[in-house]
């Protein structure tokens, strides 16, 4: 049984890593744990003395919005040495530390790793000098803190999804001022050995080329690069963004350098290149929303299997895996991270393509087929496939209908927007998609075709079916929310009557509330829930002298996922969920627990409140009770974020989710259309699979009467929200622990 546990941030620092310490210490102290902090990775556990401090709940307290690591972190030669880790582990003993918890890359991990395997011997050493009591193992649980994302065993490390974020919105800006000058330009992200970060980011930032350590070069690349542009220029582009990956290597495995792919499209294309290494702003700020709640799972789940273990010494790492908590031993994730390295050195790249698994290999293809898509020249003629954005508006939706449509086109199958969502369909309001206006779409907020909320009447529903015929609408992908599949829905019942609806349909989850069925996550719920979580960020910036109580009220319809998500990611001490609603006994607990928080030394509470979670329990209501009960003790201020949630360009993670659907609708409409035939058909993401739902399946997964998914995968995380965000589990009610 663990008694006492150290953590520690280590290697290159990535946001989110302190999200990762806060889950741990906070954890550690709620199983009853002693807890310590180690400053400086290894450098300070070798160093020992002031560098390892006990951690307190309120050690911990506001650090999730900060970047970095608050506990420092540093690369460590004496520890590479085997008398520095015989003095760590002197260090550890003197404190009774049997459990490490090490937040890293993998060399931090294989430190760790080396660390647990010589303890026994170390120990042994110890007590031929007079050591007596030692504890017999150490335990050491690694997390993945990396913003390369070349670590085996999970599917994204602590600080890549902020990394991305940071180049997208690079490479927008990058876009503007390309565009104002018809420039080309080349951009250069991190990843010695690995390409992720250049992938995802020239996938969500619409870049016309990518170079990435993984892939094999061959001598004519040179070639292939500049005739894509070329091509890209001739059918009117206005300008170009190469992205290469700091490892990106030439066919004999020399670096490719930036100055020289400049060289290269300035000589041979005569065109103005400029050049930006984007550098350490990649790891800098505040961690993105998606970072926080990753650290914070696993954070908690690394606790959680020290606390269980038994005498079998742990060395794990806990990673994410298709949305779950998965245990891989440290030795197998160092050795199958480092492994690409070294295939790639070996000039395997196949073989390194696959350990980076079936998303990295996909999103290539995906890129190689943007990259080479171009208006067919021969199309089918015999009508035109129809796109339309339902519902509320969602970021990522441009994104979902600039790839589907390029897509659809390349093909040779024409299409068309539909204005306004369904009121286009029954009044036949069509907008022209053209090959270039929709390049330029993949970066922009909210949805240029129009959006609008109208559920089908019988009436309606005869005028679509008229619409459709007339102007020979052949297939449909409608990207949307709950209404926008219930709109589906009532077309599709009445399609053995009205022949002309039976034509193939795809629908696409998008809306903010993250509350369709048959995906953990839609098209804009990422970029929503990084615009709440920015929104509590600064409100918490204004802690001042006066204690506060803050409501805030968020969207989601029926589904709780932004308001308890945001908690989590923000460090809110109460979601109020529409699936679990509000009582007046809990609401009685909540205005004692809120007197506590002050007397304990809070100087704010976030509580956060679904905009459903209750009919009559609403925010103003929330508001008055807890101002009425507060004595005097805290200001109660409400803030209502309403649509500065759905606003802004997409997230890295929504543009590429819509990315993905949108070539993924764009290849079974395609399908259905040479076979001719008529499903109606879902597209959803579970896990990092995206997966293709026949609708009766779908329905099946609703509840209707709810407004939501029957399961929903996030709910588990309630209790882990609650505890974190708690005050002091302790406390002397003068403030201090
Ligand atoms: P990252 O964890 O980001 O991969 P590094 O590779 O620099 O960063 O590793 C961080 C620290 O982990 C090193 O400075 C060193 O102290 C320790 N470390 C790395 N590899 C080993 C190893 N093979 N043996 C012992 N310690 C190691």
């Amino acid at each position: 049984m663990v008694r006492s546990l150290a953590v520690m941030t280590s290697g290159g620092d990535a946001p989110g890593m302190n999200a990762g310490v806060r889950a741990v210490v906070r954890r550690a102290l709620d199983c009853g744990l002693q807890v310590y902090g180690i400053h400086n990775g290894y450098e300070g556990l070798v160093s020992g003395g002031e560098s390892i401090r006990p951690m307190g709940w309120n050690d911990v307290g506001g650090i999730l919005p900060r970047g970095g690591t608050f506990l420092g972190t540093a690369r460590s030669e004496r520890f590479r040495a085997r008398e520095g880790r015989l003095q760590a582990v002197r260090h550890l003993v003197a404190l009774g530390i049997d459990a490490l918890v090490v937040i890293g890359g993998d060399g931090s991990l294989m430190g760790a790793h080396i660390l647990a395997e010589e303890w026994p011997s170390h120990v042994e050493m110890l007590q031929k000098e007079g050591v007596s009591e030692a504890p017999h193992a150490l335990h050491v649980v690694g997390l993945p803190g990396s913003i390369d994302n070349d670590l085996y065993g999970t599917d994204m490390s602590i600080g890549v999804d902020t990394a991305l974020n940071h180049i997208v919105q690079a490479i927008d800006d990058l876009t503007s001022t390309a565009a104002s000058h018809q420039r080309t330009f080349v951009v250069e992200t991190m990843g010695r050995h690995c390409g992720y970060l250049a992938l995802m980011g020239a996938l969500g930032g619409g870049a016309s080329w990518v170079l990435v350590p993984e892939e094999e070069l061959d001598l004519r690349w040179h070639h292939k690069m500049t005739r894509a542009i070329e091509k890209a220029r001739a059918i009117g582009r206005p300008h170009q963004m190469v992205v290469v990956a700091e490892g990106a290597r030439h066919p004999d495995g020399l670096p490719i350098r930036t100055e020289e792919l400049k060289k290269i499209l300035a000589d041979r294309l005569g065109i103005d290149v400029r050049v930006t290494v984007l550098g350490h702003v990649q790891r800098g700020g505040a961690p993105s929303a998606f970072d926080r709640i990753l650290a914070t799972r696993l954070g908690v789940a690394a606790v959680d299997a020290l606390v269980q273990a038994g005498d079998e010494p742990l060395r794990h790492m806990v990673g994410l895996q298709k949305n779950r908590v998965v245990m891989t031993p440290l030795m197998e994730v160092v050795e199958k991270s480092q492994a690409v390295g070294k295939q790639i050195d070996q000039g395997f790249y196949h073989e390194a393509q696959k350990l980076r698994g079936e998303g990295f290999i996909r999103t290539l293809e995906l890129i190689k087929t943007l990259t080479r898509i171009e208006p067919a020249a021969a199309t089918h003629s015999d009508g035109a496939v129809a796109l339309l954005t339902g519902g509320a508006d969602a970021p990522g939706m441009n994104t979902a209908v600039s790839i589907a449509a390029r897509c659809l086109m390349n093909e040779g199958f024409p299409v068309v927007g539909v204005r306004d969502a369904f009121w286009g369909l029954i009044r036949g309001d069509f907008m022209p998609l053209e090959w270039n206006e929709l390049t330029s779409w993949v970066n922009r907020p909210s949805s240029d075709l129009g959006t609008m909320r109208h559920d089908l009447s019988a009436e309606d529903v005869q005028r679509v079916a008229e619409t459709i015929e007339k102007h020979h609408i052949r297939g449909l992908i409608a990207i949307g929310g709950l209404g926008t599949y219930q709109n589906v829905v009532r077309l599709v019942e009445k399609a053995p009557e009205l022949k002309a609806l039976a034509i193939p349909i795809v629908l696409v989850p998008a809306t903010i509330d993250n509350n369709l069925p048959g995906t953990e996550f839609t098209i804009g719920c990422d970029t929503a829930l990084n615009n709440i979580v920015q929104a509590i960020d600064k409100i918490r910036h204004t802690a001042g002298a006066t204690k506060r109580t803050f409501v805030v009220e968020v969207m989601g319809r029926q589904s709780g996922f932004l308001a308890l998500m945001a908690a989590l990611a923000s460090g809110a001490e109460k979601a109020y969920l529409p699936e679990k609603g509000i009582t007046l006994a809990e609401l009685n607990e909540d205005v004692a627990a809120l007197r506590e928080s002050f007397q304990c030394g809070k100087r704010m509470v976030i509580y956060l409140r679904n905009e459903n979670a209750s009919r009559h329990y609403t925010t103003d209501f929330i508001s008055r009770l807890l101002e009425e009960e507060s004595h005097g003790l805290y200001q109660v201020r409400t803030a209502i974020l309403g649509h500065l949630q759905r606003g802004g360009v997409p997230s890295a993670f929504d543009r590429i989710l819509a990315s993905r659907m949108g070539s993924a609708a764009a290849r079974e409409m395609c399908a259905m259309l040479r076979r001719d035939r008529r499903d109606v058909l879902v597209l959803g993401q579970r896990g990092r699979g995206l997966e293709v739902f026949p609708l009766a399946q779908i329905l099946d997964e609703i509840n209707v009467k709810q407004g939501r998914p029957k399961e929903q995968w996030f709910l588990e995380l309630t209790a882990m929200a609650e505890a974190l965000a708690k005050h002091a589990p302790v406390c002397r009610l003068d403030g201090s622990e």
